[in-house]
């Protein structure tokens, strides 16, 4: 059997041909730009998520960067985020000209530590950046509550849980900016790169539209200097396409997590820890232990597609040598690192594909003598 990451064509659904109709006339007719496919795309995310301004950008890494500059966010400022994180939440502190600082995460739930997080809050602070890892969502009343104490503007780095919900609410809708990514990895996927930015009111939404489209505010009046980062209007019609499905495409996701955790019971592996009243939406899904490249090297031996997701922390990335950050000052991150492996999860994965991996699984640590 082989056990893969991805299927695309599930989630374009057996018939396509209506979609495909619709990206014939959008080509034909020239609908490319900001148009009606981006607005309702934009409505019907917002409305899913229970948001009142989303935009479409070009990818998650574009919807930071944006939200930071919408902010004025920029040299000399800092910005509190997570050494576990993927390399674009801190790249894209560092292009904005702001200065990444990085706190430790929590060993159970692999996300924001918040007493370091607190801890790290200096004078030149200016923005929280958690991120809801691998699809767990951060818990965020602390965390907004700290940054109304403190004066700082939180964005919600949500590119891995779009439809992970925390305290009765959708990530991505707690702070000033929340963002999103359409990477064809991510939940909700675009056939390429797409990306999106839920604002808090309707001044940072405008400040936001300003940064997507040249800081422009009617045509040829730039009233700013802006990037030109704009969700493309047939990704736009796809991603309308699939975002009907997400909510049941997440719910299998958790079904298959609880597979796995039931199938891999008794084993000495980690998982990432759950937290009551959380809707966790397994955009990864994670097993921890001290034999992950020789766990890694025996399923793919067997056709399973298992993956690293990251194998080296943000603090060790040659990207931000600059810093001067050393190996042993994240240690958790460090170890996770080194520990974690992700097991195949798809929003189709049947549960005869869970057994053959929990099968591999077994077999592993059975032949090493530790099952
Ligand atoms: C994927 C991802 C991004 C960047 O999204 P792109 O669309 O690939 O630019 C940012 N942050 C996290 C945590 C991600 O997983």
């Amino acid at each position: 059997m082989k056990v893969a990451r991805y299927n695309y064509a599930h989630q374009l659904g057996s018939d396509i041909e209506p979609l495909i109709a619709d990206l014939r006339a959008m080509l034909v007719a020239g609908r490319y730009e900001l148009t009606a496919e981006v607005r309702q795309f934009e409505s019907q995310l917002a409305q899913f998520l229970g948001a009142r301004f989303v935009r479409g950008v070009n990818t998650g890494t574009d919807a930071l960067v944006v939200a930071l500059r919408a902010l004025r966010i920029g040299r000399g400022d800092e910005v509190i985020t997570q050494a576990n994180t993927f390399h674009a939440t801190v790249g894209a502190i560092e292009l904005v000209g702001a200065t990444p600082i990085l706190v430790d995460v929590d060993p159970e739930t692999f996300l924001l530590d918040r007493q370091q997080l607190g801890d790290a809050v200096g004078p030149r602070t200016r923005v929280l950046m958690p991120v809801h890892l691998y699809g767990k969502p951060t818990p965020m009343a602390e965390i907004v509550a700290l940054a109304e104490s403190r004066g700082l503007f939180v964005i919600e780095d949500a590119a891995q849980a779009i439809g992970a919900r925390t305290e009765g609410q959708s990530v991505a809708t707690f702070g000033h900016f929340g963002c999103f990514s359409f990477h064809p990895s991510k939940n909700l996927s675009a056939a390429g790169d797409g990306g999106a930015v839920v604002a808090r009111n309707a001044e940072l939404d405008e400040a936001l539209r300003r940064q997507r489209e040249l800081g422009q505010v009617g045509q040829n009046n730039h009233v700013v200097v802006g990037f030109n980062t704009k969700l493309d209007a047939l990704q736009a019609r796809i991603l309308s396409w699939k975002l009907p499905h997400l909510e049941q495409w997440n719910e299998h996701r958790r079904k298959a997590a609880g597979w796995y955790r039931e199938r891999l019971a008794g084993l000495p592996l980690g998982f990432q820890g759950r937290t009551a009243g959380e809707t966790h939406v397994y955009h990864l899904f994670q097993v921890r232990t001290p034999q992950r490249d020789a766990l890694l090297a025996h399923l793919r031996e067997h056709d399973i597609d298992a993956v690293v997701r990251y194998p080296t922390p943000i603090h060790l990335q040659p990207a931000f040598a600059a810093y001067g950050w050393k190996a042993g000052r994240f240690p958790v991150a460090e170890a996770l690192a080194k520990e974690l492996l992700c097991l195949p999860i798809r929003p189709d994965i049947g549960v005869e594909e869970i057994d053959y991996v929990a099968d591999c699984v077994h077999d592993f640590f059975g032949k090493s003598g530790l099952g």
